[in-house]
């Protein structure tokens, strides 16, 4: 075995057992649970989790997705966010070796992807993830040095008065269309979530990757929402998933995208 994919494996072990804390980020967070305590229970027969079933993908597998109290079925996405914090983990190291990135991809994309399972399962962003992730974010661009700090600041900068933009104007049209504001709908088109999760999302990414994150994401919203809204479907848009789904994508491809659009206008 070569050092590289013994560093890559160790870095995706300790990818599946943080994916394991994600899990429990992701069910708790939204409902102001906290994280640390108490035990795991099943949630439908509350029988605690002993450590033997709580092995990151391998019990699940073992147990085959049911309950040891009282057999009934466990989600399968905990073992599916399991598996993709590992495979982050594995990936970021393999690319970059032991080094600085590996850490700052490899959390970058399980905050990423903790926002996206809540927002999708509970149309929440918890501060948790999104500003725990934004001074994350700055904390490994000070390690950098002044020059990415102030790089990560002024992305966060944008990233958050953008999206506060955004949400002003979008509440603003949506109670003139009457979509927003009214009986049974929502108070405003974007939750503070959003903004806070752009705010993350310049620190990792800086300013010209806020408004590839944003207009990739508002992209893949529109080809998802717009039909199924024609199609009658009033379903609030989890837009976190769309943002991360763009913030993953400028990450890793952001350069190429650029380098497409400038020589597309002209530019390069
Ligand atoms: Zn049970």
């Amino acid at each position: 075995m070569t050092p590289e994919l013994l560093i890559a494996i160790i870095a995706g072990l300790f990818g599946l057992v943080l994916g394991s804390f994600l899990n429990v980020c992701i069910v708790r967070l939204p409902k102001n649970e906290s994280v640390v305590s108490p035990r795991s229970k099943c949630p439908r027969c509350g029988k605690g989790i002993a450590w033997y079933d709580n092995i990151p993908v391998v019990s699940w597998i073992l147990l085959r997705g049911k309950c040891r109290g009282c057999g009934l079925p466990i989600s399968p996405l905990y073992p599916l966010v399991e598996l993709a914090t590992g495979a982050i983990w594995f990936l970021m190291a393999w690319h970059n070796g032991p080094t600085l990135e590996m850490v700052r991809g490899g959390f970058f994309f399980t905050i990423l992807l903790g926002i996206a399972v809540t927002d999708a399962r509970e149309y929440i962003i918890p501060d948790e993830l999104s500003v725990g992730g934004l001074v994350l974010g700055l904390v490994i661009a000070l390690v950098r040095g002044w020059a990415a700090l102030k790089v990560a600041l002024i992305g966060a900068a944008v990233g958050f008065f953008l999206l506060w933009g955004f949400a002003a104007a979008g509440t603003w049209l949506g109670k003139r269309m009457g979509m927003v504001g009214g009986e049974g709908q929502p108070e405003e088109a974007m939750g503070g979530g959003d903004i806070k999760m752009m705010a993350m999302i310049g620190a990792f990414l800086g300013w010209p990757g806020v408004l590839m994150t944003v207009f990739l994401g508002a992209a893949a919203g529109s080809v998802v929402y717009v039909p199924l809204n024609l199609m009658g479907n009033k379903k609030l848009v989890p837009f976190g998933v769309f943002l991360a789904m763009g913030a993953a994508i400028t990450y890793l491809a952001g350069h190429v995208l650029v380098d497409f659009y400038l020589r597309f206008i002209g530019a390069a």
